[in-house]
């Protein structure tokens, strides 16, 4: 079933202002430029939700919409900036760490991966660091209709095997597409079960 109602909440830099955790809660993050905001706006079934907290000068903030009324879903700030100062990092890496150490209703962080492209360092030291703080999270790869099924199929059995370098255990993986829509459904029933608790 779509999501019938998305709307936007707030967008802060202060992790102690986001809303009462009083509803189960999710997160989106990747590299800039990795289909966030696209993946936000096919998810909800709405052509320009994630753009209201993409303006520029806006890009270092934590935004909550609320879905169906149900659950929040977050988007978080991207990160590798290839342009970004040590002060920037810090204060990003401050900003991320400060919400994930805050939110007793986070269900689950949805990391975001590029499916055309190698396993990047920056998303394996973020995951190995969400792993660590023993907090929950999914890979979801984008822009899948840009590979043939062989060609995804080596993609993910390579990151699967990359993973298990240094895990037991891989997370379990979505393949998306904002384009044609693909993983809208298989992400939207994993949320549900997990929002009924
Ligand atoms: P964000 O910076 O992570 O929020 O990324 P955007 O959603 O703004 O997308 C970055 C670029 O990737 C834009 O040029 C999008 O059109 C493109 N893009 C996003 N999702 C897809 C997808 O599923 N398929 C393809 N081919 N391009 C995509």
């Amino acid at each position: 079933m779509p999501v019938k109602q998305a709307e936007f909440l707030v967008s802060n830099s202060d992790p102690a202002l986001c809303p009462k955790p009083d509803r189960p809660e999710y997160a989106f993050i990747g590299r800039s430029n990795v289909g966030k905001s696209s993946l936000i706006n096919m998810l909800t079934s709405r052509s320009s939700l994630a753009k209201i907290s993409g303006k520029p000068g806006k890009t270092q903030l934590i935004n909550h919409f609320l879905i169906d009324n149900e659950w929040y879903l977050v988007d978080l700030p991207g990160y590798g900036y290839a342009q970004v100062s040590k002060t920037e990092r810090e204060k990003f890496a401050a900003l991320i760490d400060g919400y994930l150490t805050s939110r007793p209703n986070l269900l689950c962080i949805f990391v975001l991966v590029d499916a055309r492209i190698e396993p990047q360092k920056i998303d394996l030291d973020f995951m190995a660091n969400l792993g660590e703080r023993g907090l929950p999270f999914v890979i979801v790869f984008t822009k899948t209709e840009k590979l043939n099924a062989t060609k995804l199929q080596t993609t993910l059995a390579n990151y699967r095997a990359r993973l298990l370098e240094e895990w037991e255990e891989a997370p379990q993986f979505f393949v998306t597409s904002a384009i044609t829509a693909a993983g809208r459904e298989d992400l939207l029933a994993f949320i549900r079960p997990l929002n009924e608790g």
